[in-house]
């Protein structure tokens, strides 16, 4: 990394759920860009900002390795990667600027319907399959509750049906996918937004210039949305 580039480097998704809003509140910020689908990095047209487009997932990480200045993420996957970090001595720190209002949705619990569910005690001994290990580990932690994991990156809502997992820990918008998969919500247990993060070490005067800049234009735009 350039500590003394003046040009400010933010990272986004590059496709799923958060690129477009992520890309029009940019835009709605008065930063303009000319994308190319192929490419992972992009100017802006009207101002020093490069636009780095990567999976989500590596977002936190390239924040807090101050790899990119800023980062929008959702807080879900930026908790998990924290509480991953810190588990193995990984630089772990970021500055929250903002949260942004897109992205909502919810890390929940879902056990099969037909299952008697009285309450996190029941699945003491069971196997949970999920995306988010180490928030679903905190949570049963703190609710005196050891189950085992099935990590999956994608199909957690099959994983009951297909005999690999008792429970799912999912993320849940509508509940319609839980409902399809014959599984029904039972504990919320991280609730998310996308966030706007930045690195934890002091930027380069022209840099913080512009992140001032922005900050306002953000609230404004956030404010006139509501
Ligand atoms: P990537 O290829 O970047 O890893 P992904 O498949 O992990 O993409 P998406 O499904 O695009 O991720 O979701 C990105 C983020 O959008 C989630 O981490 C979450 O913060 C947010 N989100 C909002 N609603 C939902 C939902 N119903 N299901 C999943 N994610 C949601
Ligand atoms: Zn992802």
């Amino acid at each position: 990394v350039d500590t003394n580039s003046k040009r400010l480097t933010i990272a986004i998704q590059k496709s799923g759920r958060l690129s477009k809003e992520s890309l029009k509140l940019l835009e709605a910020c008065g930063v303009k860009f000319n994308l190319h689908e192929a490419r992972l990095l992009a100017h802006s047209s009207n101002q020093p900002i490069d636009l780095l487009r990567v999976r989500d997932d590596d977002i936190p990480g390239l924040v807090m390795d101050g790899v990119v200045d800023l980062g929008l993420v959702g807080e879900n996957v930026l908790e998990e990667v924290r509480l991953e970090r810190e588990a193995t001595s990984l630089k772990a720190e970021f500055k929250k600027l903002r949260a942004l209002e897109f992205g909502q949705c919810r890390l929940s619990l879902a056990v099969p319907k037909e299952e008697n569910y009285q309450g996190v005690q029941d699945l003491q001994g069971k196997r949970i399959a999920t995306t988010y290990p180490y928030l679903l580990q905190d949570y049963l932690k703190k609710q005196n509750v050891a189950a085992s994991t099935a990590i999956l990156t994608g199909s957690v809502e099959v994983a009951p049906r297909a005999g690999l997992a008792d429970a799912v820990c999912d993320l849940v918008s509508t509940g319609a996918t839980l409902e399809a998969n014959g599984l029904v919500e039972k504990e919320v247990i991280f609730t998310s937004q996308a966030q706007l993060i930045q690195r934890p070490q002091q930027l380069n005067s022209a840099k913080q210039a512009m992140i001032d800049q922005l900050l306002p234009r953000l609230d404004g735009v956030q404010m006139a949305r509501e």
